[in-house]
């Protein structure tokens, strides 16, 4: 064995990225291999070094033999080969996370290991319900349960009246199968009927739900509320409610950018207590590899001006730039100009501060306010964009004179998806909002779906006057269209509807 190695047991918190330790961060940015489960936060991944390697050790990975013991002995496998192991587990590893096999497998193996916690669901899904756990007047005790196991086993070895006696808070982890056997329990131990039971499913995950009752009719409301797992359910006394006081609470929003875009703007939606249900349209396709590119950044020197239209089209720049060497020196002698806010904040990200930003965030008064203010016949601009933007900024700076040459530095193709389960929540009026934040968006979603497919009562927001355009011609007028061009813009026309 590898004497050097060592185990890191890393608990990932309950699924939003956001909520790891720092310390398990840290750990997970040095890693050489990565032993992860199935419900870790997707985009916790993505701090992974590109080299590490990463094993998918969920429930599909080990259904033909025994569970538990084929982790361990992959574990013990990579401990081995590799150097900084982490074993990635949802929540705090010490609860409910079978942590005992593991722990003896490597003390009986000799090997090095750490445990780092992480926030575990009670504890998430506590804060955002507004649940107090312990109160040193009315629950002096919390108790995890589990509401199932593995093995099938179920509710019959839990002692109820034990539950009851201690007169404390009861989170129930696995709770959604048995909710109703559980609460019909509790009350037959003695817990009054009227005593406040609340669900969270998804806690701090943007699809995440909050249903409020009573150990009566929780079971009822959330077999209504097509509630599945993972839920866990909190029986306390002590709420102070402020998530659901949050100006999106209770709104389904159905988002339809590529999946990149999809993830920041479900955090910022998740923020603001929307429900989101992501739909990506489209996927974005990096051009950077293409000879035209690379024989343009060899010539950036030789224009006056490159114009960046996305922050989309700012990243995948930059990091074809990192990966020819270079850096933002390349545009020491020219001068910088961006359709908006998110992509100067882009840009500043990458070191550059954008010489022009257009007053109004689109594509007309890029061209129309850059040709106001700067004058650019015969200057030499290069566009770097998106393959599949309108020809309206090339055309209207040629018409003063100026020297253009378009680049694409990604393009955007329809994703086909399976459109059964939206098709359903579309006419069922599940969706209470439709989002579009481009008009390219809005063509991929129209070619899966019809205005005669969404119910009536579903709104729609959007992003700025080409999106609307391009509604309109499916037939749709948004019921609210951005102030501002940009995602932040989109969210508020959507919080100004009541
Ligand atoms: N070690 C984990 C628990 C794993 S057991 C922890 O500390 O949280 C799996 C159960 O955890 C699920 O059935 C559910 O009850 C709960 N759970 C995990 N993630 C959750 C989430 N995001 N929201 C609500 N419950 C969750």
């Amino acid at each position: 064995m590898n004497k050097k190695s060592k185990v890191y047991i890393v608990g990932a918190g309950p699924g939003s990225s956001q909520l790891i330790s720092v310390r398990g961060l840290q750990i997970l940015q040095q890693a050489d291999c990565i032993l992860y489960d199935r419900l870790i936060g997707k985009e916790l991944l993505s701090f992974i070094p590109q080299e590490a390697e990463l094993v998918y050790v969920g429930k599909e990975h080990t259904e033909h033999g025994p569970k538990q013991e084929n982790i361990n002995r992959l574990i013990i496998e990579k401990a081995n080969t590799h150097k900084t192991v982490v074993r990635l587990k949802g929540g705090d590893p010490m609860i409910f996370g079978r942590a005992t096999e593991e722990l003896k497998c490597l003390s009986d193996n000799n090997i090095d290991f750490e445990i780092i916690p992480g926030i575990t669901a009670a504890s998430a899904a506590a804060a955002y319900a507004g649940v107090v756990l312990t109160d040193r007047n009315t629950a002096s005790a919390v108790t995890f349960v589990r509401g199932q196991t593995a093995e099938g086993k179920d509710v019959e070895d839990i002692d109820f009246d034990g539950l009851v006696k201690l007169n404390g808070t009861i989170v129930f982890y696995m709770t959604v199968k048995n909710m109703n056997k559980i609460c019909q329990r509790l009350m037959s131990a003695g817990l009054l009927p009227g005593i406040t039971a609340v669900v969270v499913a998804d806690a701090s995950l943007p699809g995440q739900k909050i249903v409020k009752g009573t150990v009566s009719d929780i079971a009822g409301k959330c077999a209504q509320k097509n509630i599945v797992p993972p839920a866990v359910m909190i029986i306390g006394k002590t709420y102070f409610s402020w998530f659901e006081k949050l100006p999106l609470f209770g709104k389904r929003v159905l988002i339809t950018r590529d999946k990149t875009g999809n993830a920041d703007f479900a955090s910022k939606l998740a923020a603001r207590g929307a429900e989101v249900v992501e739909y990506p349209a489209f996927k974005i396709e990096d051009l950077t590899d293409t000879g035209e590119f690379k024989e343009i950044f060899k010539r950036l020197a030789d224009f006056d001006w490159v114009f960046f239209t996305s922050a989309t089209g700012v990243r995948l720049f930059f990091e074809a730039a990192a990966r020819l060497n270079r850096d933002a020196r390349i545009f020491a002698g020219t001068k910088v100009a961006c359709i908006g806010v998110q992509t100067a904040q882009s840009l500043e990200d990458f070191g550059i501060k954008a010489d022009f930003i257009p007053a109004v965030y689109t594509t007309k008064e890029l061209a129309e306010g850059f040709i106001k203010e700067h004058s650019p016949a015969g200057k030499k601009i290069l566009l770097l964009r998106s393959a599949v933007a309108t020809s309206q900024l090339e055309e209207k700076l040629r018409s003063v004179k100026a020297e253009v040459k378009q680049v694409s530095v990604y393009t955007a193709r329809k994703l086909k998806n399976d459109t059964t389960e939206l098709s359903k929540q579309l006419k069922d009026g599940s969706i209470d909002w439709i989002a579009f934040a481009s008009s390219f968006a809005v063509d991929c979603f129209f070619a899966d779906f019809s205005a005669q497919d969404i119910n009536k009562g579903t709104k729609t927001a959007s992003i700025g006057p080409a999106t609307t355009e391009t509604l309109k011609k499916f037939g749709i007028t948004p019921t609210s269209g951005a102030a501002e061009h940009t995602i932040d813009g989109l969210i508020e026309a959507m919080e100004k509807v009541k």
